[in-house]
Formats: C-alpha cells, structure tokens, sequence
C-alpha cells in the first residue's frame, strides 16, 4: 500500500512536471498579448506627462521609456528582447559605430520603428538614419553630392488642415481629413520609396508629412506631427500613433 502510493505520487509528480514544461514551451511560443513598446527620448525639452498618456492610455500595448544617454544600451540583441517596437521621440543625439550597428541588427530581426516629430532629425551625422527613417532633416545648410541644402525650417503654432490620401492603409485605416495646430517642419526631403499617409497643402509646411516604409526587415514609419500637448491630444495623432504601433509591430 505505501509503495503503491509512492508510485502514484511518483506519476502525479512526473505529470505536472511535463505539464508545466508544456506550458513554458507554449509560453515562449506565443507572441505576448500586448505589443511592448520602447520609447525612446532625449535631447529635447517635451512635456513629459500628456506625452506619456499617449502610451499609458493606449491598450494595445505596454511599455518603457528610457532617456538618452542611457537609450543605446537597450538596442543590444539581449535587452531588445524585451520589446518588439521603438519609438523615438529623440533629438540631435551622437551615436557610436555600435550602437549604429545595434540599431541596423535589431530593424534586420523586424523590430518596429515609429518616429516622432524632432526625431526626424536624431542623428544628423549618421547618414545611414535617412535611409533607415526616409527622410533627411538639415539642421544646418549642407551640401549633398554638389547640390546645396538650406537649413530645414520650423513654425509653432500653425493651424492648419490635414490630409488623409490612402484611408485604407493599415496606418490611416478609417481616418478622415482633420484640423491641427501643431509646429510645422519644411525644406527637408523624403525619399521615393516612403508612402505617403498624411499630407498638408499649409505653405509652412512640408507637403507630406507622414508616411510609412520599410527598411531591411523592419517597418517604419515617421509622424511629423506632435510638438506638445495640444498635437498629443488630437484625435488624428492619437489614432495615427496607435496604428503605427500596431502596423510596424506586424500586428
Ligand atoms: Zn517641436
């Protein structure tokens, strides 16, 4: 009797034991529920609590925030694994030839990437980030292969409409034309291969301001909007960021 009820404990205990392995295995597997986000900001003053209820607000996802210079040292292979979209809201920052080459990796894999507003121009001397983001922001006049470039300018305050061209892209899906007034961007350029998702006729403005592409394994996709509250509370912007999120996330 005794060592018929050690073989059943023996057999109950072997049990849960490959049950619990199956759940573990089955854990590793599946995707978790919500997209993990990493925001990413730094050298530039925002207005920290009615950005960050952009992301605590949203139920899409979790997220954390890391500021530079401490940004770079999550883009190691190891501590990406804790998220699977960045989103940078970074500004004029240096990078080192390996944190560029973290960065290059982790898109390779198919990290998301959405950049917001000023960090449109987050590295200006690393020219590999106008491919992997689209576009190219002058902080100063430059020339480029013989032609000049003017300074990239800015306005706060405009007031101004904004267009939805392709409402039935994932990122602009059931988006309508809406009002803004946010600070606008103009004489910077955008690459060919970026679909265009927002566009403005305002003459302070850059005609597109939004769009999506790819970059190696990675989506991208660049919002231009979003200076300080006023643009973060926009339903528009809300809606934008939401399903950008979501899109470079392959969700
Ligand atoms: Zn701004």
């Amino acid at each position: 009797m005794r060592n018929k009820r050690a073989w059943f404990a023996a057999v109950l205990g072997l049990g849960m034991l490959f049950a619990l392995e199956g759940r573990a295995a089955d854990a590793a597997q599946k995707p978790p529920a919500k997209t993990r986000v990493l925001v990413v900001t730094g050298g530039h003053p925002f207005e920290k609590d009615p950005f960050f209820k952009l992301f605590k607000d949203n139920p899409d996802i979790t997220y954390q925030a890391v500021e530079h210079p401490n940004a770079h040292a999550l883009l190691t292979a190891e501590a990406a694994r804790q998220y699977d979209v960045i989103v940078t809201y970074d500004f004029n920052q240096k990078i080192t030839a390996q944190a560029q080459a973290d960065f290059v990796a982790r898109l390779k894999e198919g990290k998301g990437l959405v950049v917001l507003h000023h960090a449109i121009a987050a590295y200006p001397a690393w020219p590999e980030y106008w491919n992997i983001i689209g576009a190219h922001y002058y902080l100063a006049a430059t020339n480029i292969n013989g032609v000049a470039k003017p300074r990239s300018g800015w306005k706060d305050g405009v007031k101004f409409r904004i267009h939805v061209p392709d409402p039935k892209h994932p990122v602009t899906l059931g988006m309508q034309d809406f009002d803004t007034l946010d600070e606008t961007y103009k004489w910077f350029d955008v690459a060919d291969d970026c679909h265009p998702l927002l566009t403005t006729e305002e003459p302070e403005s850059n005609k597109v301001i939004a769009w999506a592409k790819t970059y190696k394994g990675a989506r991208v996709v660049l919002i231009q909007s979003g200076h300080d509250h006023v643009a973060y509370e926009n339903p528009g912007f809300q809606q934008i960021l939401r399903q950008a999120i979501r899109w470079t996330a392959k969700r």
